[in-house]
């Protein structure tokens, strides 16, 4: 099988790489041909138009502006029955836009954005998270192994990269929190290193980030309490408190607190505190429900 792979950087050089370590011919192109140097040495080939006769070509390119510059390319280059994995952490709707226009040309193009950063790439511990039709993913599939070691089909075209934008807007929420409360922590006399030792083997410390959403939310069931949203109130509120007498300021555990204290303000104080994250689906028009025997099958 023929693969072209079109941007090389920190993520899509070693990603190549691994798909030449996997017996794929592979045309390679980037803007800057010194980042090929490596993958050339190994055997793959330069082309101008990594396109052109192949069975699948990737991207792997900054964002949006870029990947719409390429597309112009496929869409002139490759041939019916050609596959894209679309790596990029691209925008949706552009991603359906040029979806919609590969359909019409008989090419088949899925929104694949990856997560586990270089060292992912390099190793090939990645998520591939996948949207587009089912039987090209599953035609796909060798090849997504040959990158990542956890493909998965999330739905039709664009569900993937919502996938991405939902892990990435959790991780960089959850880093400005995670700023917020050891600059508190620390700045309260407690050594780093002793904190980062204790906290890790708290409740959330030893969740993985997402597995705590099976307990209450994705069920939507807060009664009875595990832990009662009075409680919430109370610990974040001592929280904020401490931040304000050592001058740390905690913008997102003002924002936690908020919403703690509106659920409250709806009569739920008694009512476990996840009950809190409803508030959310209202003001988003959204409810986001799994029954529990599906929430089973996967944790
Ligand atoms: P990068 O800047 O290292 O690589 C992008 C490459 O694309 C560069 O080599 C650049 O020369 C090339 N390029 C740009 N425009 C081009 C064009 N028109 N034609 C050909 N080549 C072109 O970026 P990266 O860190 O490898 O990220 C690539 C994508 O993967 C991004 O969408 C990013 O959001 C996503 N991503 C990055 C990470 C990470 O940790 N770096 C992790 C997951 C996903």
């Amino acid at each position: 099988m023929k693969i072209g792979f079109i941007g090389l950087g920190l993520m899509g050089g070693p990603m190549a790489a691994n798909l030449l370590k996997a017996g794929y011919a592979l045309k390679v192109f980037d803007l800057k041909k010194e980042n090929a140097a490596p993958l050339l040495a190994a055997g793959a080939r330069w082309d101008e138009s990594p396109a052109r006769e192949v069975d699948v070509v990737c991207t792997s390119l900054p964002g949006p502006k870029e990947v719409e510059a390429v597309a112009a390319a496929i869409l002139r280059d490759a041939g019916p029955g050609t596959a894209w994995l679309e790596l990029s952490t691209n925008s949706p709707d552009v991603v359906r836009r040029l979806h919609a226009r590969c359909r019409d040309k008989g090419i088949e193009m899925l929104d694949a954005p990856v997560s586990g950063g270089p060292g992912g790439a390099k190793s090939g511990r990645l998520a591939v998270w996948v949207g587009g039709e089912r039987a090209a993913y599953d035609r796909c599939l060798p090849v997504l192994q040959a990158i990542g070691d956890q493909p998965a089909y999330v739905g039709a075209a664009g569900a993937g990269t919502v996938a991405k934008l939902v892990h990435n807007a959790s991780s960089f929420m959850v880093q400005a929190a995670l700023a917020e409360s050891f600059t508190l922590g620390v700045k309260a006399g407690v050594d780093p290193l002793a904190l980062f030792r204790a906290i890790r083997q708290g409740a959330t410390g030893r969740a993985r980030t997402f597995d705590r959403l099976a307990e209450k939310f994705l069920p939507g069931s807060y009664d009875p309490a595990g832990f009662a949203l009075k409680l919430a109130v109370k610990d974040v509120a001592l929280a904020l408190e401490l931040g304000k007498t050592l001058g740390v300021p905690m913008r997102a555990c003002e924002h936690a607190l908020a919403e703690l204290e509106e659920g409250v303000r709806r009569g739920w104080a008694e009512r476990d505190c996840r009950v809190a994250m409803t508030l959310q689906e209202e003001r988003a028009g959204v409810s986001v429900r799994v029954p529990p025997g599906k929430l089973k099958e996967i944790t």
